[in-house]
């Protein structure tokens, strides 16, 4: 394994440094895992603080090298995740000669609806609230899809779910399914999203804004006003999204925004309460 033994002595010393007591209590969990990988690692990069504080790591020699790192084009993306990827990722990525590949949404067999016309958005009914089924289509296959194209058809997939994200990772961490296992890295190295901000800092990168597609429905109203204030267009564009979907839908009752209002009328310039946020506990979205 790729610099399992110099990568935990380099992360006691970057975390004894940088004052993460905690982490190093643990993190001897995730190197005795990685010990037996011998087969390939990739990094799911999906734009947001988590994956970045990754990068970080992996730049430090704190993790080892992924053999791929990869982000799906959901066709949607936050244009903030470009910009930060194109001004910030890749400059700090090829001082060690690391690129973050693209896997095009031209590999996706389904775009807003499934074959039988099924939506794929997660979004908000009367009642309740659709599944997650983009995250699978656009991200996970699209993944498999561009990794098989590469020739490479299993190994060790890495999600960047923080530590204290354990709805979302509990039952993924660690599974085996076909040729592929799922490991948190940030989990294993007990690593939360505040201290994914501090790492970031600590490589004199600006913090990333949250990834998720423009129209996501698992937006809160701060990602919902970033969007509005500063990318009018994309913001325009989820609006009419918002119209479209319901405009399709039979009965007329489907909304991208939690108020289950028209996204253009929702009060998105309030905080709203942390129950009414069901974040996606499929895929690689917000990380
Ligand atoms: S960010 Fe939201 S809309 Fe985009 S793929 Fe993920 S769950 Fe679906």
């Amino acid at each position: 394994m790729r610099g399992t033994r110099s990568g935990h002595t380099e992360t006691i010393a970057f975390f004894a440094a940088n004052g993460y007591s905690d982490c190093l209590l643990v993190n001897r969990r995730f190197f005795q895992s990685q010990v037996l990988v011998m087969d390939s690692i990739i990094l799911n990069y999906g734009g947001g603080r988590q994956t970045v504080a990754i990068c970080v790591l992996i730049a430090r020699g704190v993790l080892p090298r992924p053999d791929v790192i990869v982000m799906a084009d959901t066709g949607r993306e936050n244009q903030s995740t470009w910009e930060y990827l194109e001004q910030h990722i890749e400059p700090f990525l090829s001082q060690h000669n690391l690129h973050v590949e693209i896997a095009s949404h031209e590999l996706a067999t389904v775009d807003l609806y499934s074959g039988n016309g099924d939506l794929l958005l997660p979004v908000f009914t009367e009642t309740g609230k659709l599944r997650t089924y983009c995250s699978n289509e656009w991200k996970k296959r699209v993944v498999d899809r561009y990794l098989r194209s590469k020739q490479i058809k299993g190994g060790t997939r890495w999600i960047g779910f923080g530590f204290e994200e354990k709805k979302r990772w509990v039952g993924l961490h660690g599974k085996t399914e076909g040729n592929w296992t799922t490991i948190c890295p940030l989990v294993d190295l007990m690593i939360n999203t505040a201290t994914c901000l501090e790492i970031i800092k600590s490589a004199g990168l600006p913090q990333p804004q949250h990834s998720s597609c423009w129209m996501c429905p698992h937006k809160r109203n701060a990602e919902w006003r970033h969007l509005r204030d500063n990318y009018p267009e994309q913001w325009q564009e989820a609006i009419a999204m918002d119209i479209e979907v319901r405009a399709n839908d039979e009965k007329g009752g489907v909304f991208i925004h939690h108020d289950r209002a028209p996204l253009g009328e929702a009060d998105i310039d309030v905080d709203e309460s942390v129950g009414k946020i069901q974040q996606c506990t499929l895929g690689v979205c917000f990380v």
